[in-house]
C-alpha cells in the first residue's frame, strides 16, 4: 500500500524485447525523450535499440541476466536529467515468470540546473566528452563532474557533444552477488 507509484515502468521477454509498457508512459515519453519512444514505437523493439554506448548497454545487460538468474529484484540508482533539472530516480528490475522482467522507473528527486544544459550525440555542439548514461556526469579536467558546473560561470548555456559510457564509479553497480548470503 505505500509503496510508491512507479513513474514509468515496462515489461521485457526473456529476448529483451519490450512487450508492454505502463498506461502512463506516453505522457512520461511526451515530457522526456519525445515522440520516437511513444508506446506505439516501442512495444515489440529490443531494449538496445533505445540504449546509447557499448558499456551503457552491457551495464544494463549485467543486471538484467543477474536478476533473471538470482530470481530477485534489485534496485539501482540513476539519472535522466532535463535541461533545467537534475532528477534523481530509482531503477527497480523485478524477475517474472519464463524470464520476463519488469523494469521500474519512479522518481526519487530533483535539484535545479546552475545552467541549462544540453547534450547531442551529433554534430553542431561545442565540446567532446564522455557522459556516463548512470549518473549523468560527464568526464572533465578534474574527474567526473556534473555537467553544469564546469567551464565559466559566465556562459549562460551549456551545449556538450557526448558519447555515452559508464564511470568508475556506476560500474561496479552491476555487479552484484549472484546467490543470496547465508542468513
Ligand atoms: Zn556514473
Amino acid at each position: 500500500m505505500d509503496k510508491p507509484t512507479a513513474d514509468t515502468c515496462y515489461w521485457l521477454d526473456k529476448n529483451d524485447r519490450i512487450v508492454k509498457v505502463c498506461e502512463q508512459w506516453d505522457l512520461f515519453a511526451h515530457e522526456n525523450e519525445g515522440d520516437k519512444v511513444l508506446a506505439h514505437h516501442v512495444i515489440g523493439q529490443p531494449l538496445w535499440r533505445f540504449l546509447s554506448g557499448d558499456e551503457t548497454r552491457m551495464w544494463v545487460e549485467m543486471i538484467l541476466n543477474r536478476v533473471r538468474y538470482i530470481g530477485q529484484p534489485v534496485e539501482r540508482p540513476y539519472r535522466c536529467d532535463s535541461d533545467n533539472v537534475r532528477r534523481h530516480l530509482r531503477l527497480s528490475v523485478t524477475p517474472l515468470d519464463n524470464h520476463y522482467l519488469s523494469i521500474e522507473s519512479t522518481l526519487v528527486a530533483t535539484e535545479p540546473r546552475t545552467r541549462p544544459t544540453f547534450f547531442s550525440t551529433t554534430s553542431g555542439s561545442t565540446s567532446l566528452h564522455k557522459r556516463c548514461s548512470i549518473c549523468g556526469r560527464v568526464h572533465h579536467q578534474q574527474g567526473w563532474v556534473e555537467p553544469d558546473e564546469i567551464d565559466d560561470t559566465h556562459i549562460k548555456r551549456l551545449d556538450y557533444l557526448v558519447i555515452y559510457g559508464v564511470c568508475e564509479d556506476c560500474a561496479p553497480l552491476a555487479q552484484f552477488k549472484t546467490a543470496p548470503s547465508p542468513a
